[in-house]
């Protein structure tokens, strides 16, 4: 506990000046909290979500896990989804990767890394169907490029995703981007996978896809 003070000071710190700053900031978030983003990103430290954005408390509802993962079976993740789509009723759902992502590099590195092994399985998956061309690419180039693959097969799983599929053929315009951070600079980029009702999640991940590829060989 002790160690913790200086987290506890900063916190006393910023809601006072956050008081200052807006004497009614923290009234307004209690009465409702109205994202329009959704955020899933990974768990990385050194990419978190408000920051990066610059987005205030009550902008952004994330969700983050190890290497920005959607997994179909994962309960925390889909109910996150839900709630954020069918409740919050966000705008846009940002799968957002980055370059130097640990959880990708334990997918293609020959080294045990316990359970993480089996939650980053997916990317194995990944990089086994893009082994062809990827393994002719320069060996530095490999996972800053498994790093964005990984993000548009994440979009295009929330693509197929059934509240998201839902809530399209409602009239609903939600809409997927696919985003990777680089550590190197605090820069965002577009991988151009953006996804809306009226669009084709597969045809957009060809695209996307190609994209990656022409930039690999460049
Ligand atoms: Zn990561």
């Amino acid at each position: 506990m002790k160690d913790l003070s200086k987290l506890l000071e900063a916190n006393r710190a910023w809601a006072a000046e956050m008081q200052k700053e807006d004497p009614q900031f923290f009234s307004r978030l209690v009465a409702q909290q109205r994202p329009e983003y959704l955020w899933i990103g990974c768990s990385d430290s050194r990419v978190p979500a408000n920051q990066i954005v610059n987005l205030m408390p009550g902008d952004v509802f994330v969700h983050r896990n190890i290497a920005n993962l959607v997994h179909t079976n994962d309960i925390n993740c889909l109910a996150v989804i839900q709630f954020a789509v069918e409740v919050l009723n966000v705008k846009h759902i940002i799968l957002c990767g980055h370059y130097g992502c640990g959880g990708v590099q334990a997918a293609i590195d020959d080294n045990s890394h316990g359970l993480v092994d089996y939650w980053v399985w997916s990317i194995k998956l990944t990089y086994k169907r893009h082994k062809h061309w990827l393994d002719k690419l320069p060996a530095e180039k490999r996972p800053p490029i498994l790093c964005e693959l990984n993000v548009i097969e994440q979009v295009s799983t929330l693509g197929c995703n059934r509240v998201i599929q839902q809530a399209w053929s409602q009239g609903n315009a939600v809409q997927l981007h696919s985003w990777i951070y680089d550590i190197h600079d605090g820069l965002l980029r577009d991988l151009g996978m953006c996804c809306g009702a009226s669009d084709d999640p597969e045809l957009l991940y060809k695209q996307a896809l190609a994209d990656i590829k022409e930039r690999a060989s460049a």
